[in-house]
């Protein structure tokens, strides 16, 4: 092998190698509860009105075998009061309740603007303890979606760098009493640690590992996604994206992690 292709190989190694041990070594690592994002959505962004999702586990009731059973909080008399039984609703839904840590915590929102376009919004923020953020790629598979492609878009933010956001765009057949109705959607999001933000899954799970190894710290990871439906062709949908996340993104970090990154300007 060739002196400059052996050099990457062997760094690429030596990082594989820390982020293994990293995630399995976990001696002396003190857990940093503090977060680059602050748990909620603002009520308005720009043209985009939002509307907070609570969910019911109720296995009997709106919840039955796994069914996402969301309400809009604005339509409900008592927020977290399910309309449906009286059960009280969470901040996410029945199955991630159950599979993923306690202190995992969730924020999830639909916001629409005048032309009825709709997008989903969620913040999942990781608890401490262990990691709770999956591939997304896994989870839209899971939940029966086709990957159809995937691409990094730089969103424009006043008074920083552009910022790098992942988008997959996927596509499904729903069965309904019409027949087949085919649906094509679009999946945007990036991670926010306490100091750090990347859109890569594997670059997140670097410094997670970098983190633990060198700072003997477990930093809190959040992961911020939005979604909606897109035309099986072109990229209109792109100006969606784009209008949200310049809006939102200065609205969910936290003061502390805000005043950094426009300061490196
Ligand atoms: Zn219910």
């Amino acid at each position: 092998m060739e002196k400059s292709l052996f050099k990457p190989f062997i760094t690429l190694i030596f990082l594989m190698s820390l982020t293994m041990y990293a995630l399995t070594s976990s001696v002396g690592v003190k857990l940093n509860q503090i977060p680059g994002v602050s748990m909620d959505f603002p009520n308005q962004v720009g043209d985009w009105v939002g509307n907070d999702l609570k969910f019911c586990h109720n296995p009997d009731t709106c919840a039955k075998g796994y069914k996402d059973a969301a309400y809009y909080v604005r339509d409900l008399v008592f927020p977290d009061i399910c309309p449906n039984g009286g059960d009280r609703l969470y901040n996410c839904s029945r199955a991630e309740k159950e599979q993923l840590p306690a202190d995992t915590e969730f924020v999830k929102s639909a916001f629409t603007n005048a032309a009825g376009m709709r997008l989903h919004t969620s913040i999942v923020l990781s608890g401490s303890a262990r990691d709770s953020i999956h591939r997304p790629q896994r989870c839209l598979k899971g939940q029966g979606n086709t990957l159809e492609s995937e691409y990094s878009l730089e969103v424009p933010i006043a008074g920083r760098d552009p910022l790098d956001v992942r988008v997959i765009k996927t596509s499904r057949v729903f069965q309904t009493e019409e027949g087949e109705v085919p649906y094509y959607g679009f999946y945007a999001y990036w991670f926010v640690g306490q100091t750090r933000e990347t859109s890569s899954h594997y670059v997140r799970m670097f410094w997670l590992a970098w983190d633990r190894v060198i700072n003997s710290e477990a930093n809190r990871w959040a992961y911020i996604a939005v979604s909606g439906k897109r035309e099986a062709e072109g990229t209109d949908f792109e100006e969606h994206i784009l209008s949200f996340v310049q809006q939102v993104y200065p609205e969910v970090l936290t003061d502390a992690f805000r005043s950094r990154v426009y300061a490196q300007q």
